[in-house]
């Protein structure tokens, strides 16, 4: 029976056979038990289903990478032990030294520095570009060896909507998958499968936990991309793994080919898996997940809109206000809200935004986002506390940006409270 978003949130994963347990399992194990050695040699050569160790496959794992697989409407999914891990997986299971890829400059902090840095050691190179390029400029970016384009739905901390088509159509133009980071939107906001991306990324630690318990990432694929129809570009799954008994992906496994490469090479050789426990934790927090996207939303409109008509606010940046840049693509890709995120800031100095934190009752400083608890974070004073004002504004954040993760408390509590710290500045 086909189900709804709300729906899959909870059943979606695991499915409790007479007598098991309703609530999915913690198999904290290692590994798995057979009777013979038949048995274990027919798994080893990926002829028969099973567990065998936990670092391949782990049932606790398995069912949540299901329900998120379902929720995003792809065909595989594998968990990672964060979101980093989740977005170098996605993006090495296709290149290799001496390959390049083309991102938005508009993304995560720790993304850029894996692609900037990290992944440049590997020989992986990658072209940073502005989405309010042009058609023409982005697709000038584009070389012999490019494997993929990589964006955020809506990226953090910045804000920006991604215009999924546009780009969707740009990669496949040129040959190549698009790859989306929906940690912000997620797939109750936005399933960026149904604008032609093809394979999406999640930072499970953000709204997909939403109560701060644990950190992870997951990959999952749409299915859609046609490896073999560039079969030159992506030798990796086109053409057999010496590692894998002389296994070709595509010809052995169809559409599941870049998530079984996943997994059997780069999950066997790179281990980020998360723990059964950590898993469990996500299950959790997944089935209430549309039911609390639904009030983070409502409750940061609410905020954004009373934070715009605030004399002692200079800007505010959120796409559900009809004044944002990204009003018009946010009612497109997000028409039922975007994420309870906001950036905002005061009079331009670092010095109001310190004072102004320092005066909040619940709401707390955290370097994190996106659960249940409003909290804020500086990134002038935190995260890039080593860079000039100048500096900031070039990397195109401004001394004064707060970013305020919007929870699901009461929306006038958490008004109240920044209200009463603006007072005492
Ligand atoms: C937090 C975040 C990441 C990194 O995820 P971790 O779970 O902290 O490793 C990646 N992308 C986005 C958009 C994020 O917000």
């Amino acid at each position: 029976m086909k189900k709804n978003l709300e729906t899959l949130c909870i059943h979606g994963g695991w499915k409790a056979k007479k007598g098991e347990p309703q609530q999915l399992p913690i198999y904290q194990s290692t590994t798995f038990k057979y009777e013979t050695s038949e048995q274990m040699a027919r798994l080893f050569d990926l002829e028969d289903e099973g567990y065998f160790y936990t670092r391949l496959a782990n049932p606790t794992n398995d069912a949540v990478a299901k329900k998120i697989c379902a929720l995003e409407g792809g065909v595989g999914a594998m968990l990672t032990s964060s979101g980093q891990a989740a977005n170098f997986y996605a993006v090495f299971n296709i290149c290799q030294a001496g390959d390049h890829f083309i991102t938005s400059n508009s993304i995560y902090g720790g993304t850029y520095n894996l692609f900037g840095v990290t992944m440049k050691k590997l020989g992986i190179e990658c072209t940073f570009i502005d989405q309010d390029w042009t058609d023409e400029q982005i697709e000038a970016c584009f070389k012999e060896n490019t494997k993929c384009f990589f964006g955020e739905t809506i990226s953090n901390p910045g804000g920006n909507v991604f215009d999924i088509e546009r780009f969707a159509n740009i990669a496949h133009k040129h040959g190549v998958p698009l790859i989306i980071d929906n940690t912000f939107a997620t797939p109750v906001n936005c399933r960026p499968f149904e604008w032609g991306c093809d394979i999406v990324t999640h930072s499970t630690t953000k709204y997909m936990d939403g109560h701060a318990t644990q950190v992870g990432g997951c990959v999952v694929d749409s299915g859609n991309f046609d490896w073999d129809k560039y079969a030159e570009k992506f030798p990796g799954l086109t053409t057999p793994d010496e590692s894998y008994h002389g296994l070709t992906y595509t010809k052995a496994f169809g559409k599941l080919a870049y998530m079984t490469k996943l997994v059997a090479q780069l999950m066997r050789d790179l281990g980020s898996i998360p723990a059964p426990q950590n898993s469990f934790l996500l299950n959790l927090g997944l089935e209430t997940l549309a039911l609390r996207m639904r009030q983070h939303c409502e409750n940061a409109q609410k905020v954004a809109e009373w934070l715009e008509k605030n004399p002692k606010v200079s800007w505010v940046n959120y796409c559900g206000l009809p004044t944002n840049k990204y009003h018009a693509l946010a009612q497109k890709y997000l028409p039922n809200g975007s994420c309870g995120v906001i950036a905002f800031g005061l009079d331009g100095s670092r010095e109001e935004a310190i004072k102004f934190m320092d005066n909040l009752d619940f709401i707390s400083i955290v370097t994190h986002v996106a659960d249940t608890r409003t909290c804020v974070l500086h990134p002038a004073s935190h995260t890039h506390r080593q860079l000039s004002d100048e500096q900031l504004r070039e990397a195109g954040i401004a001394p004064d940006l707060i970013r305020l993760s919007v929870g699901i408390e009461n929306a006038e509590d958490i008004i109240a409270d920044l209200e009463q710290a603006m007072a005492k500045m």
